[in-house]
Formats: structure tokens, sequence, C-alpha cells
């Protein structure tokens, strides 16, 4: 049996989770878990309790599968529509903020997750509960088309609410679940954003399925056989190959976001604070990647004739500089994709230092994205000021969401301000990954 696999689907009320978890869940053979139910039957049972502090332990909760559907029990009591009312709407939210609440939610929700690959829903679930998840995504929806959608829902149920008393409720309960101290909605700097505004319930399934698929596809083995660098040299090829085996057998590499990886030209930048950082991100790239080199590398006989090969290119100067940005663009303008460390230099410590501004130099130059990437633990397993690597320590390389120049250009008329915007966003969408989820 293969491991068990684990989208999460974070998002405000109303963005359509469930309608999409219940089908992805379906097209991939998964467990569908609705975490939101498991708080409103929280909600229902706390209503029938007399103390005024409940003891959870008691809440006994169960699914059961009857026809390819889900029926949600409290004891052995269906709670599935009942649980589906305006009032316990709002009652599980109120309950929602509660510490002691959502660890006996979360404690459930883990404990059926268990050996089996599933596809869950909520608010915290990428961020807290499954912060390991294979997939992570974030659905979201203008608050007026939430309204109108589940406005719609209630009317066919023969509801007597109006879309304004609606909108309403679900404006508080966003503002609830973003605004509490335990585990509030946030969207994970992994996750993969699907705004469902303008798209349909379909489109929005096709979209995670595929992106569940290739994220499954992009396991280990994929990775060997390099299906995505086909174009690459066969040195080229072998030398990932080898790294991969050796850095998977040496710092158990372990690649995320993959899903986020877009084709075509691109700038990837990671955090750099280690002579480990450049084969690590060259491996977990599905595609082939260009990178640079300080041209004094090259005048060793062995390592210069190595480094051509795996498509590294000498420069003197940094990324700063007018010939290198022009060597870099020419690559980007061909649509191939180049790794450029944005902070310049290996950072002395863990932390990651200001960013200089050839990125966005370069982004502006070739309107093309830039992938944010962190990579966790190769300071820890060679940092700048030891001679030696210390093996088997785990290094993780994380793509976030890409940043798109053309976003910026839309957004800003002052090509300076566009460039500072863009370096401010990438470094904090860098420092986010390479420090979260530090489990
Ligand atoms: O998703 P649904 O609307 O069914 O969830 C009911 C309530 O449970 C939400 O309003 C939210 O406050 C809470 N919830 C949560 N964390 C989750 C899922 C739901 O706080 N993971």
């Amino acid at each position: 049996m293969g491991k068990s696999f684990c989208v999460a689907i974070d998002g405000p009320s109303s963005s359509g989770k469930s309608t999409v978890a219940k089908s992805v869940a379906r097209e991939l053979g998964f467990f569908h878990i609705d975490s939101g139910a498991i708080y409103r039957a929280l909600a229902w049972w706390m209503e029938r309790q007399t103390e005024a502090i409940p003891n959870l332990d008691c809440f006994s909760y169960h699914i059961v599968e009857k026809g390819g559907k889900l029926f949600h029990y409290v004891g052995n009591i269906d709670v599935s529509s009942e649980i589906r009312s305006p009032y316990i709407s709002q009652r599980s939210s109120e309950i929602a903020v509660l510490s002691a609440v959502r660890k006996k939610v979360n404690e459930l929700q883990r404990e059926i997750a268990k050996g089996r690959s599933v596809v869950i829903e909520g608010r915290d679930i990428g961020s807290v509960v499954f912060p390991h998840a294979d997939v992570k995504i974030f659905l979201t929806a203008d608050l007026s088309e939430r309204a109108r959608r589940r406005y719609e829902e209630f009317k066919q149920k023969g509801g007597v609410h109006t879309l304004e008393e609606v909108q309403k409720d679900l404006l508080e309960r966003d503002t609830r679940d973003r605004s509490r101290e335990d585990a509030p909605l946030v969207q994970c700097p992994d996750a993969y954003v699907v705004d469902t505004t303008e798209m349909t319930v379909g489109e929005v399934i096709e979209k995670i399925v595929t992106l569940t698929k290739r994220r499954k596809a992009s396991s280990f083995w994929r990775f060997l056989v390099g299906e995505k660098r086909s174009g690459a040299s066969a040195v080229y090829k072998i030398i990932v190959f080898c790294s991969l085996v050796l850095y998977k057998i040496f710092f158990r590499l372990e690649i995320k976001g993959i899903e986020n990886y877009p084709e075509g030209a691109l700038i990837i930048a990671p955090n750099h604070s280690s002579f480990l950082d450049p084969p690590a991100i060259g491996i977990a790239c599905p595609n082939e990647v260009h990178c640079l080199a300080k041209s004094y590398l090259f005048e060793n006989k062995l390592i210069g004739s190595i480094l051509p090969k795996i498509n590294t290119h000498p420069v003197s100067g940094d990324a700063g500089d007018l010939g290198v940005l022009k060597r870099i663009s020419e690559f980007l303008l061909k649509g191939k994709q180049v790794i450029i460390f944005p902070e310049g230099t290996r950072s002395e410590t863990n932390e990651v230092a200001p960013l200089k501004r050839g990125v966005a130099l370069l982004a502006s130059m070739a309107k093309c994205r830039v992938i944010p990437v962190g990579i966790k633990g190769a300071y820890e397993a060679w940092p700048k000021n030891k001679k030696f690597p210390r093996l088997f320590c785990k290094i993780t390389v994380i793509f976030g969401k890409p940043l798109d120049w053309k976003d910026y250009e839309k957004k800003y008329s002052n090509k300076k301000q566009m460039q500072s915007e863009f370096t401010k966003d990438l470094e904090e969408a860098i420092k986010a990954l390479s420090s979260c989820d530090k489990s």
C-alpha cells in the first residue's frame, strides 16, 4: 500500500469548500473529512448539555458512509441535517474560538484521517491540524458572491433569510474566524490560492484534482525518472539523479509545494545560508534550470568541467551588475528557468537577509514570474562557519506561490514603487516559507 496522502482545503465560509472537497475526494478515491461538520456536531451536542462547561471527553462523534454519502452521528443520532441550520452555523462559529473545543476537534480529525488518504476541509487544516499536508489549497471568493451562493442554497431548502441577512451572518463568522486567538483562519504561505469568484464548481474541482495528481506524480520516482527534464542533456540528468539519491540518503530531502511550480520563464528565488542550498534547489525543481556561479569557481579543473554540464554559468560580480543582469535576462527571454539567491550571498545566520533589488529588476526586464522558495535545515546541516557538513539532518525545500511581475505593473504606476513592493513581498514570502511549519 502506498503512503497516505493529505489534501488540505482551507478557506472562509461558503467559499465552496464542502462541494469541492466532496467531489475532489470522490475523483481521487480519498476519504472526505468536513471539519466544519465536527464543530457543528459539537455545537449541537453542547446545546443539549446541562453543565455550564460540559466534559468534552463525553462527546462521541463518528461518520457513517451510506450509498456513497457521509452521515454525521453524535452517539447514535444522525445529526446530518440539523447541524446545517443557521442557528448551529452561528453557534459552531462561537464555540470554535475555545481552545479546548479546537483541541478536541483536532484530535478527532487526526484520528479519522489516520492511515488513509484524505481530503480535509476547514479553516486551520494546513496551518495547524495537518501542517505537513501534501497539498494545501486556500479556497476563497468575494464576500458578495459567497453570500449569493449561501442564499441560493437556503432558498432551495425553503429558508426565510434575506440576502442581506445571509451576508451579515457570513461577515460575522469570517471576522470571528480570522480574529480568534487560537488557530485563526490564515492563508498558509505554501498554500495554493484558488479564487472561485468567477469559476464554475467543475473548474475548481478539476484544478485541485490536477494539482493533487501532479503532486502525487512528483514523488521521488518521478524525480528519479526526471520526466520533466526530458530536454536536458544526459549528463545533467545523471548528475541530478545522483545528487537526489545522495540528498535523500544523507539529508532526507523533502520537497513541498510543488503544485505551485509554474512552467515557462521563471526566476527561482530561495533563501541562502549554506553550501548545501544550490544542489538542493536544483534537485527540487521539477524542470531543467540554470544558475550562476562566481567565475573563480571555474578555475578549478574538475569543478570547472562539471559546472557547465549542470547549466551553471560563470559570472563576475553580483546579480546587480549590468553584465550579469543582461546574461540572466537573455535566459529568461528564451523562456528558461533561472535560480537566483536574492540575498546576494550566503547569510551568516539562519535569518533571511534583506533582499537585493536584482531579482525585481530582472523580473521587470523579462516580465516574468518569480517563485519564492524556503530551504529549511541546510543551515543546521552546514552553516557558513563549519568546515564539514553534519549528515542525516533533514532538509526541506518548500515552493510558495509565484509572484507575477505583470500584477505589479497593473497595481502601481511608478516603476520604482513596483520594484520595491515586489522585493518587499518576495522577502516576506521567502521569510514565511523558510520559517513556517518548523516542526
Ligand atoms: O465550514 P463550516 O461553515 O461548516 O464550519 C462551521 C464553523 O466551524 C465555522 O463557522 C468555523 O467557525 C468553524 N470551523 C473552524 N475550523 C475549522 C472548521 C470550521 O473554526 N477547521
